[in-house]
């Protein structure tokens, strides 16, 4: 009997329960999770804000191999996605896996003994053969240094930490940030807010989203005919697909979307001058593009004010924009996304000879097709570099990445070796040729979170193709690709078993 690799995954999100599910249901008996978070969900359990919602439709964003019928509406809120995501894991039986409040502080790879060293801040250690790291791109809250931030006596809280304590009625709420979350929740925060100031850096391409909740026919049509299910779920890839078009061609079909979101946005924008300040300066598709069909309205209520003036610090009793002006807040919600650069961060990751990967990352993260680095055996990052779509569902992604990584050390189990090890070079000239197809896309044309300003703009986030490249790409461990190490510690890293 081949020995039974111990693997600790590190994040209860939807990575970490996709790798479970699949290394269990290929014989690896001894799979760990550990979560830092106080239960499973990920940025589902996080991420609760007003309005929490996911854009890609549902019958995308869900997993191939536990579809539902039942979803109220095309676009699901975050606790039906949580309550989905609980249920996958329990009826796969991995919930029992899972280890709250775990917060991995360091992976450490021991050279003698071939095996991953996983610490926690709460005292306990694990030891494991591989580790899979699934904390993703959008775990750590981004809170921008903003002058005096400390001076202000309001309240303040991250949208992806939401003060439900705190009662919103009849407050003045600055709202710093126009991304993702803050297109969902300004609406909904400016229902009970007294008054809402929108601090935009940048504006934003729009294409509608309504999300009204499934007609009964409708769903009943779902649920009962056969192939409705299907045929929509083949329909939003390919609708994702052709928006990943849209965005690697900028020139021909990207203008033509680009053009469809402009004549939203005039149709939604009827006052030129708010029209004016909301318009992006950039091409369609180098940021996210919004899907909301509620924000734009929401600017034009008399009780919400759209500032683009630059913020230029907080004082006691507000936001100082760079004009002098002072607006008058209670309470200050950071709409400002993730340390998405940061991948893990601040967990320490040391491979062989106890290279840091923040060293071997410090001019911009890279891994081969975002799971794997030279030298830092049996470890795998799920939702690592280059693996982000702005036009596709990443549960996609996901899943090729547990079906990856689990063939991976099916490979170690068969060769009974101590840990595989992706070649330099195949991850080299891979990265090569990753970062070359952003050349003529819409990624290149502006400044976003798919960068890394310390990697001098180095495009770190996205994957730049399609989600059936992916897929392709990620179907079959190719064993030349990487290296075996054996348990016998005398052979050096780099030699072969086979
Ligand atoms: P985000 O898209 O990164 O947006 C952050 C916002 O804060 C941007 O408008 C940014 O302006 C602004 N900002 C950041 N630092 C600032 C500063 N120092 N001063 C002023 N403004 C500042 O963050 P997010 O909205 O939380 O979304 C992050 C990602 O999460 C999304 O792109 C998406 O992938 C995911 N998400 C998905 C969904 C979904 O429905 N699927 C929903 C929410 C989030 P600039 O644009 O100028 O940088």
């Amino acid at each position: 009997m081949p020995r039974d690799l111990g693997v600790v995954i590190v994040g209860a999100g939807f990575g970490g329960i996709a790798a479970a599910i699949e290394l269990r249901r290929h014989g690896f008996s001894d799979v760990t999770i550990l979560e830092a978070g106080p239960d499973l969900g990920g940025t589902w359990l996080h991420n609760t804000y007003p309005g929490c919602a996911c854009d890609v439709p549902s019958h995308l964003y869900s997993f191939s191999f536990a579809q539902r019928r039942d979803w109220s509406r095309l676009c699901s809120p975050q606790p039906e996605i949580l309550s989905y995501l609980r249920d996958v894991a329990r009826d796969h039986g991995v919930e029992r896996l899972v280890e709250t409040g775990r917060t991995v502080t360091s992976c450490a790879w021991d050279d003698e003994r071939r095996r991953w060293t996983v610490e926690t801040e709460e005292g306990p250690s694990y030891e494991a053969a591989a580790v899979v790291i699934a904390t993703g791109q959008l775990h750590e809250p981004h809170l921008p240094r903003v002058e005096g931030a400390d001076a202000f006596a309001g309240h303040t809280f991250h949208s992806a930490r939401w003060d439900h304590g705190y009662d919103l009625r009849g407050k003045r709420v600055a709202v710093i940030g126009t991304g993702a979350s803050a297109v969902q929740f300004v609406p909904e925060i400016a229902e009970e807010a007294a008054h809402v100031t929108v601090f935009q850096r940048t504006g934003n391409w729009f294409l509608p989203r309504k999300n009204h909740a499934f007609p009964r026919p409708v769903r009943w049509a779902i649920e009962h005919v056969p192939g409705v299910q299907a045929f929509r779920r083949r329909f939003m890839f390919l609708y994702c697909e052709a928006l990943t078009m849209a965005i690697r061609h900028p020139r021909t079909l990207g203008r033509v979307l680009g053009a469809r979101s402009a004549a939203f946005m005039r149709w939604q924008l009827r006052d030129p001058e708010l029209r004016a300040k909301v318009w992006p300066d950039y091409t369609f598709g180098c940021k996210r593009v919004l899907f909301s069909s509620y924000f734009l309205p929401a600017l034009q209520r008399p009780d919400v004010e759209l500032v683009t003036d630059a913020i230029a610090g907080m004082a006691a009793d507000g936001v100082v924009t760079a004009s002098g002006r002072l607006h008058e807040v209670d309470c200050v919600v950071y709409g400002t996304g993730f340390r998405a650069s940061d991948f893990m961060f601040p967990m320490r990751v040391a491979g062989a000879g106890g290279r840091d990967l923040a060293d071997v990352w410090a001019d911009g993260a890279h891994a081969h097709l975002g799971m794997t680095v030279p030298g830092f055996p049996s470890l795998f990052i799920m939702y690592g570099p280059n693996t982000n779509t702005s036009g596709g569902s990443i549960i996609t992604y996901l899943e090729a990445q547990a079906g990856y990584l689990r063939q991976a050390l099916e490979h170690v189990r068969v060769r009974d070796a101590a840990a595989i090890d992706v070649r330099p070079e195949v991850e080299a000239a891979a990265d090569l040729e990753l970062q070359a197809r952003f050349a003529g896309t819409a990624w290149t044309r502006c400044h976003s979170w798919y960068r890394d300003d310390d990697a001098g703009g180095r495009i770190v986030a996205n994957w730049p193709g399609y989600m059936t490249e992916y897929l392709d790409a990620t179907r079959t461990v190719d064993p030349t690709e990487f290296r075996f190490v054996p348990h016998e510690a005398p052979v050096p890293l780099g030699d072969t078993v086979k």
